[in-house]
C-alpha cells in the first residue's frame, strides 16, 4: 500500500509529547512490513536547531489564506527507510515551538495547521505520489479529511485515497471562533450542526471525526470512555454515530530506540535477564541530580507533561507526604504555567529527597526510566499513555490510575500477584494514589518479590509489531469502502 502520515511532530525532528513517538515508529514498523510509507510534518524553527538534516528538495506551494498568500517549501530527511517530509513556511512555523508557549497557544494556530494540511495536499500533486491511505492524525491534520470529503469534488487524484483520523487525546479539538474559517480557507457552508459548527465554534475534531473513512483512537478503553459524557469531551455524541467506524488501537513503543539493552543514553545498559546495570543507572541518576547515593532507597520516577491531565493536583496533594516518607522522587516535565509555578516553590523548598526538574530535557528522561524502581502516572485521563510503556520495559514498575491506556497495560500486582506487573488504583484522590504507592512500596521490601515484578514489567510485549498489523488491515478496510463507493 503507498501509505501518507500526517502529523504535527514526529520524533526525533520536533516533540511535544507521544504523539511525535508514534508518528515515527508507526511509519517504521510499516515499512518493514513491505508498504510504502511517507511521513509530512511542519518544518518549525526548532527542528533545525535540534541539528536534524534535512535537505531542500525543488518543490513548492502556494496558498491563500484570509486574503494572504503564503509560498512554502519541502525539505525532506529520513527516518530509517521512511521519507520525512517537512513543510518549510518561515512565517509560519520558522518558530522555537510547535504550538504555543506556557502563557498560551499561538493565535494564529487556524491559519498556520491549514497552510499544512493543504500545502501537503498540492505537494503530493508535486510529487505525483497518490496514497491508498492518508493517516492524519489529532486537529492540527484534521482538516485533510474534511477537505478530501467536502472540498476536492470528483478530483480523479484523491478518488483512491482512504483517509484514516486517529485521536491521541480527544481534549485538544482545535476550537476556534467562526473567523477562523477564512483564516482556513474554509466556505462558510460547512460550518453546519452537522460538520463544523459546535455551540458557535469551529470545531476540527468534529468535522474530521464526520469526515473520515475510519476513525480510531489510540487503547480499546479510551475507545469505549470517549463514548460517554464523563470523557466524551462534549463529542461523545458525535463518536457514538461513527461507533461503527471508530476503533481503539493501543500503541506500541519503538523498541529500538527504547531498549535498555542497547541505549546510549543511559550510564549502565541492563536485560531482564540482567539486570545489575539497572543498579548502576539509579545510583547515577541520584550522583546527577545531587540525591544521596543509596541502592536500598526506594526511587520513584516520572516524567510527562505537567497539567491538569496527568494528575499533576495529586502529586503536588502528595508532596509533603512523599518528602516524609523513605524514598526519593525524581519528576521530570513541562507545561502550565500555574503548575509549574506551583512545582518551583516546591522546588525552592529543597525538600532532600525530592528532585524537580522543569523543562523538556530529552537526555534526563532515559536516565529517569533506567534509574527508577517505580513509574508514577496518576493521570485523571490518558488516551493510552507511551511513558509507562516505557517505564514497563526499563524496569521502572509503573504506578498509574486505572484509565483509559493505563488500565489496558498496567496488571495490579495486588489484584493479580501471578501476572501483575504494577501498581493501579481507581479514584482520582491523593489518598487512592498514596495507598498505590504503599502497596508498590510494601512489595519492594521484599528483594524476591520485587525482581519478579521487575522481570514480569519488562518482558511485556510493547512493540508496535500487533498494533501495525491492526492498522494494516483497517487501512484496507478504508481502501475497500472508499472504492465500492460507501463513503462514512
Ligand atoms: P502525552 O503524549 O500525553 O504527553 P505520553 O505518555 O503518551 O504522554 O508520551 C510522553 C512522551 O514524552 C514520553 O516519551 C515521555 O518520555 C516524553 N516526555 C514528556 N515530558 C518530557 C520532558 N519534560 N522531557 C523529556 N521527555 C518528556
Amino acid at each position: 500500500m503507498k501509505i501518507l502520515v500526517v502529523a504535527s511532530e514526529v520524533t526525533p525532528f520536533a516533540k511535544t509529547g507521544g504523539l511525535a513517538d508514534v508518528a515515527a515508529a508507526l511509519p517504521k514498523e510499516l515499512r518493514r512490513m513491505g508498504h510504502d510509507v511517507r511521513v509530512i510534518m511542519p518544518f518549525y524553527g526548532c527542528v533545525a536547531v535540534a541539528g536534524q538534516t534535512v535537505r531542500k528538495a525543488r518543490k513548492s506551494a502556494e496558498i491563500e489564506l484570509g486574503g494572504e498568500r503564503y509560498k512554502g517549501f519541502l525539505r525532506q530527511g529520513t527516518l530509517g527507510e521512511v521519507p520525512v517530509y517537512l513543510v518549510e513556511q518561515r512565517e509560519l512555523f520558522g518558530r522555537d515551538h510547535l504550538y504555543g508557549t506556557p502563557e498560551g497557544d499561538d493565535p494564529d494556530n487556524p491559519r498556520r495547521f491549514a497552510f499544512f494540511c493543504r500545502s501537503v495536499l498540492q505537494f503530493l500533486k508535486r510529487m505525483d505520489f497518490r496514497p491508498d491511505v492518508i493517516h492524519c492524525h489529532d486537529w492540527q491534520s484534521a482538516l485533510i479529511p474534511i477537505i478530501l470529503r467536502h472540498e476536492v469534488g470528483d478530483d480523479p487524484f484523491f478518488a483512491r485515497t482512504a483517509t484514516v483520523f486517529t485521536i491521541h487525546n480527544l481534549a485538544y479539538q482545535g476550537l476556534y471562533p467562526p473567523s477562523a474559517l477564512t483564516e482556513m480557507g474554509v466556505s462558510p457552508s460547512l460550518f453546519t450542526m452537522e460538520l463544523l459548527e459546535y455551540f458557535g465554534r469551529v470545531n476540527l475534531m468534529k468535522g474530521a471525526i464526520l469526515s473520515a473513512d475510519i476513525v480510531t483512537t489510540v487503547s480499546r478503553t479510551y475507545c469505549r470512555e470517549i463514548r460517554t459524557p464523563e470523557h466524551g469531551c462534549g463529542l461523545e455524541g458525535v463518536l457514538e454515530r461513527r461507533s461503527g467506524d471508530l476503533h481503539g488501537i493501543l500503541n506500541g513503543l519503538d523498541t529500538d530506540e527504547w531498549n535498555p539493552a542497547t541505549d546510549r543514553r543511559i550510564f549502565h545498559t541492563y536485560s531482564s535477564r540482567a539486570l545489575a546495570g539497572k543498579g548502576g543507572d539509579k545510583l547515577a541518576l541520584q550522583r546527577e541530580l545531587g540525591l544521596s547515593v543509596s541502592a536500598a532507597v526506594p526511587l520513584i520516577g516520572m516524567v510527562g507533561r505537567i497539567v491538569e491531565q496527568k494528575g499533576i493536583e495529586l502529586v503536588a496533594a502528595l508532596l509533603p507526604r512523599f518528602a516524609a516518607e523513605e524514598l526519593q522522587l525524581v519528576i521530570l516535565g513541562t507545561g502550565d504555567a500555574r503548575y509549574m509555578e506551583l512545582l518551583e516553590r516546591f522546588r525552592r523548598r529543597g525538600m532532600e529527597n525530592v528532585s524537580i526538574n522543569l523543562g523538556f530535557k530529552d537526555p534526563l528522561a532515559p536516565k529517569i526510566y533506567a534509574g527508577s524502581d517505580m513509574f508514577l502516572m496518576p493521570s485523571r485521563f490518558e488516551p493510552c499513555g507511551l511513558s509507562q510503556l516505557i517505564a514497563l520495559r526499563y524496569g521502572a514498575v509503573p504506578i498509574v490510575r486505572r484509565t483509559g491506556g493505563l488500565a489496558d497495560t498496567v496488571i495490579d500486582v495486588t489484584d493479580d500477584p501471578r501476572e501483575g506487573n504494577g501498581f493501579s488504583f481507581a479514584d482520582f484522590a491523593p489518598d487512592a494514589c498514596w495507598d498505590a504507592v504503599r502497596r508498590a512500596l510494601a512489595s519492594y521490601r521484599d528483594p524476591g518479590v520485587w525482581r519478579k515484578i521487575v522481570r514480569r514489567a519488562m518482558q511485556k510485549d510493547v512493540s508496535w509489531r500487533n498494533a501495525a498489523g491492526q492498522y494494516e488491515a483497517l487501512y484496507r478496510s478504508g481502501i475497500e469502502r472508499k472504492r465500492g463507493g460507501k463513503g462514512g
